[in-house]
């Protein structure tokens, strides 16, 4: 649909279409990737901080001192290697803005996070997507060549691959002139606590930019808290966007949540631990009722259910109240991503699997 006062851009934009958020009634919600466990105790008690009432008098922290400072401590950076957005959707706004506008197409893979074209729409950049091999896993030496850079989650979504360290060092190496940005959404599902995180390439490539996400690793979706960790230069180029575009602040109770929750290493490991068990277990359970299920290093599974139509299953799990995600992509038409939620929420995916799979004979 076009109107006649829209800037032409927006005529063709084809907007980011989230998973359904529906409201009022019980459902078992394995569509959005949340953390089916609470956030840290530490957000409780930090909520019922008389100084956060107080705090609220003022107008917040523009720079976010304290929380960049609580995110540099705990990953080894320095304060100003940190950058911090409404929600790692902003900082990837930002990101996009700041390094991926020039004459070449930025990379990214065909099967991906789906805001990535829309921000290209938006920002008018080109872009080009080498396709993910047969089993889903990206090929990187098809990042090679002229570029405005390469963006891409590790792991991956909504396939749930991991990259090797190695393979992200050969990307690096492959686009040494442009920013490469490993969105690390999931990264915390990955294996042992942060094990393949890229933030600890960052002091030997200039061009790297991490970025991470309260949303699901710490159960803080509805906070809204991502950040960007690089090299100084890469920062201060965000900063930049942020500041020309004058783009809120992170308000002042989402600042100091977001320090009680960075410092709970505890939990976090705790609360990601659960939630790998519960995956490799009903990875399992699936693979036994014949589907075929991507091996996931994240905090969902990407799953063809055998000679049932995905669709179908999909709409038939919706009418038992259970939501999970299907795509509208041809390569994805065969293939359901289930969250993963508590052990209770899985048992009753599998159990109503396994009865529309009787059902239908
Ligand atoms: N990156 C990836 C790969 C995602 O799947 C998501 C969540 N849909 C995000 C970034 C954005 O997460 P948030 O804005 O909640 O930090």
């Amino acid at each position: 649909m076009s109107n006649p006062f829209w800037s032409p851009a927006l005529a063709g934009l084809e907007p980011y279409v989230p998973g359904e958020q529906p409201r009022g009634r019980k459902l078992i919600k394995l569509n959005t990737n949340e953390n089916p466990y609470p956030p840290s105790p530490r957000i409780r008690e930090a909520l019922a901080d008389p100084a956060l009432v107080q705090a609220l008098r003022r107008y917040p922290d523009p720079e976010s001192a304290d929380l960049c400072a609580a995110i540099a401590t705990q990953y080894g950076v320095e304060s100003d290697q940190v950058f911090v957005g409404n929600g790692s959707d902003e900082v990837l706004a930002h990101s996009f803005y700041s390094f991926f506008r020039h004459d070449e197409p930025l990379l990214f893979p065909d099967i991906t996070y789906s805001f990535y074209p829309v921000y290209c729409q938006l920002y008018g950049i080109d872009y080009r997507t080498p396709a993910l091999r047969d089993d889903f896993s990206i090929a990187v030496e098809d990042y090679a060549g002229p570029a405005a850079g390469a963006i891409l989650p590790n792991p991956n979504a909504p396939s749930g691959r991991c990259l090797s360290l190695d393979e992200i060092e050969k990307l690096l190496q492959l686009q040494p002139e442009r920013v490469v940005a490993i969105d690390e959404a999931y990264i915390a599902f990955s294996g042992e606590r942060g094990g393949d995180s890229a933030i600890s390439l960052i002091d030997r490539y200039p061009n790297l930019l991490v970025i991470q996400t309260l949303s699901k690793s710490h159960a803080l979706a509805g906070l809204r808290l991502g950040f960007a960790l690089g090299q100084k230069h890469l920062i201060e180029g965000l900063n930049r966007t942020k500041n020309s575009f004058n783009s809120y602040p992170i308000d002042s109770v989402a600042q100091r949540l977001a320090v009680a929750a960075i410092g709970d290493g505890g939990h976090l490991a705790e609360s990601c631990n659960r939630v790998v068990a519960t995956r490799e277990r009903v990875a399992a359970a699936l693979a036994e009722l014949d589907f075929e299920v991507v091996p996931s290093r994240a905090n969902f599974l990407l799953a063809s259910p055998g000679t049932m139509d995905a669709e179908a299953l999909y709409l038939a799990l919706r009418e038992r109240d259970i939501l999970v995600r299907h795509f509208n992509k041809p390569r994805l038409a065969g293939y359901l991503r289930i969250s993963i939620g508590t052990d209770e929420e899985m048992d009753q995916l599998l159990a109503a699997v396994r009865e529309i799979q009787t059902a239908q004979g």
